[in-house]
């Protein structure tokens, strides 16, 4: 019996390493999400990134046939502005994010950067260009510093560092055990959601794209987490051409543009004030989010005094 054991808790063990090592390939997927259906079309050049305008030009998308998702979206985000998305979970924000990177191709008009179609350009140029800090990072069962260095496998210990530092992460790194040794992931130290996103900041901040996409969380994080993870999106996205798709308003307030999608369709469009003026869909969405968090305050207060 002893001598069978042995071999069954061996092949237990390799059945584990295999199954995740199957597990990180499809975190890998999951990662890049590329859906195979779109394809370079022959000679296709690489995207000319010059200041990294964004375009959407009367923009129609459906995943399937008979329901369309986007109708007749039309905006510009200006080279180093920043643009963000609001609107009803189902509106199609995280569509949008979609079709910069092209993982679907649309049915009607154009979406352009610097004056591309974007596919009229090269897949591999397209996402080496644009930059993705999602809602939920999936790390890879390594290292903190190989998650960060991700961004750009050839930075030095150094870049890794200070990329950790703009991403308000490092004083977190530095009380590990193992310091950026640390190993993270499914099989090591298991990081809250608004860690995970600051180590998606750091990656993104070495990788350093002239256009930013930023997924943001919706899951609610304390006032302190949210001003450091504010901090940090402001520190990657200065200078970068921005789309922010914002699930919390308070994020929104600096935005060059805010778009308001209702039912695939732009709703409302303008400045925070404008649109606060304007008392139309935002500035119900904005009371009503203020209404919402100033009773979970008055919730907490009332926890804290028990
Ligand atoms: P939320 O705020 O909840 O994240 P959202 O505004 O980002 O929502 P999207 O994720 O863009 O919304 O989804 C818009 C619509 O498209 C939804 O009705 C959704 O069911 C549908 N949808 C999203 N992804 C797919 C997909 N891969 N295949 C088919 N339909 C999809």
């Amino acid at each position: 019996l002893m001598q069978l054991s042995i071999p069954l808790n061996f092949i237990g063990f390799i059945y584990r390493e295999i199954r995740q090592a199957l597990t990180d390939i499809e975190q890998m997927f999951d990662l890049l999400d590329v859906p195979a259906e779109v394809q370079d079309r022959p000679g296709a050049a690489p995207l000319k990134v010059d200041k990294g305008h964004v375009r959407f030009d009367d923009v129609a998308f459906a995943y399937d046939g008979d329901r369309p998702i986007l109708k007749g979206i039309s905006f510009d985000i200006p080279a180093g502005r920043t643009v963000a998305v609001v609107g009803p979970s189902g509106a199609g924000k995280s569509t949008i994010s979609r079709l910069i990177f092209r993982f679907y191709d649309i049915q009607e008009g154009a979406v352009l950067i610097d004056g591309q179609d974007v596919r009229d350009v090269t897949q591999e140029s397209l996402r080496a260009a644009i930059g993705m800090v999602p809602q939920d990072t999936v790390l890879f069962n390594d290292t903190i510093a190989y998650n960060i260095r991700y961004g750009r496998p050839d930075a030095s210990e150094e870049e890794v560092r200070r990329a950790a530092e703009l991403a308000q992460i490092a004083d977190f790194i530095d009380g590990l055990p193992a310091g950026y040794d640390t190993m993270v992931g499914e099989r090591g130290l298991k990081l809250s959601g608004g860690e995970k996103q600051r180590v998606a900041i750091a990656r993104t901040i070495l990788k350093a794209p002239p256009i930013l996409i930023l997924d943001e969380a919706t899951s609610a994080l304390d006032t302190h987490t949210e001003q450091e993870i504010q901090a940090a999106l402001d520190m990657v996205s200065r200078g970068r051409t921005t789309l922010v798709i914002a699930h919390r308003l308070s994020t929104v307030i600096a935005a060059d543009e805010i778009i308001v999608l209702k039912d695939g369709r732009i709703a409302e469009r303008g400045t925070h004030h404008a649109l606060i003026a304007a008392r139309g869909l935002y500035a119900d969405m904005w009371d009503r989010q203020r209404e919402a968090s100033e009773a979970e305050e008055r919730l907490r207060l009332a926890r804290e005094t028990d």
